[in-house]
């Protein structure tokens, strides 16, 4: 299996490396050729606004935004979670979204107190110990539709807020797995959603 990692910007490097203690030959992308390649994509952490203008730029837009809709499998970490989002509560003028899941996220939702912390998480369909969520100017997700199932989530402030989500083929976490050494949330995304 050809995993793919968009190499557009942000911590793409921290998933290959994730994906190949997984035993995933990964493959960092950033062309039209390349992606048209992959069985499966990675979308990194780093600045949703960012990786969307590059996306735009090099004409991957339109490619990814198909590739997803079409049912390759996608997991995206933060920035990557808003990217596989249906939609943006606030999002940075004309930034758009490949689509992949139906929910509406909250860019930087965790506001200036809170905008990095770490909290420990029971995540759905991974065993063990609990994850160790790694935030950092993260997002949630405010709405999402019947067929999204929520993985992990938030409490804070007295609201409760998805963090983890699955739709179909597409994977998404507000936190960076990648960041932590632990690499269940990659393997789960092999094992269930690529493999499946
Ligand atoms: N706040 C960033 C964004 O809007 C995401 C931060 C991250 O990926 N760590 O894209």
């Amino acid at each position: 299996m050809n995993v793919g990692v968009l190499a557009l910007q942000g911590d793409f490097r921290e998933h290959l490396l994730a994906l190949g203690e997984c035993g995933v030959s990964g493959k960092l992308v950033k062309t039209a050729a390349e992606i048209a390649q992959v069985d499966a994509l990675v979308i990194p952490g780093g600045e949703s606004t960012t990786i969307y203008k590059l996306a735009k730029a090099f004409d991957l837009f339109e490619l990814i935004s198909k590739r997803i809709a079409d049912g390759m499998p996608t997991y995206g970490s933060c920035a990557g979670m808003i990217l596989v989002s249906k939609s943006i509560v606030d999002p940075a003028s004309g930034q758009e979204t490949f689509g992949g899941i139906d929910m509406q996220v909250r860019r930087n939702a965790f506001g200036r107190q809170t905008e990095s912390f770490e909290v420990d998480l029971d995540f759905k369909g991974i065993t063990g110990k609990q994850f160790r969520g790694v935030f950092i100017r993260a997002p949630w997700v405010e709405s999402y539709g019947a067929g999204v199932e929520v993985l992990a989530s938030v409490e804070i402030a007295g609201g409760t807020h998805p963090v983890a989500v699955s739709s179909g083929k597409v994977l998404a976490t507000a936190f960076h797995p990648e960041l932590t050494g632990d690499n269940r949330v990659h393997r789960f995304f092999i094992e269930e959603l690529c493999k499946k």
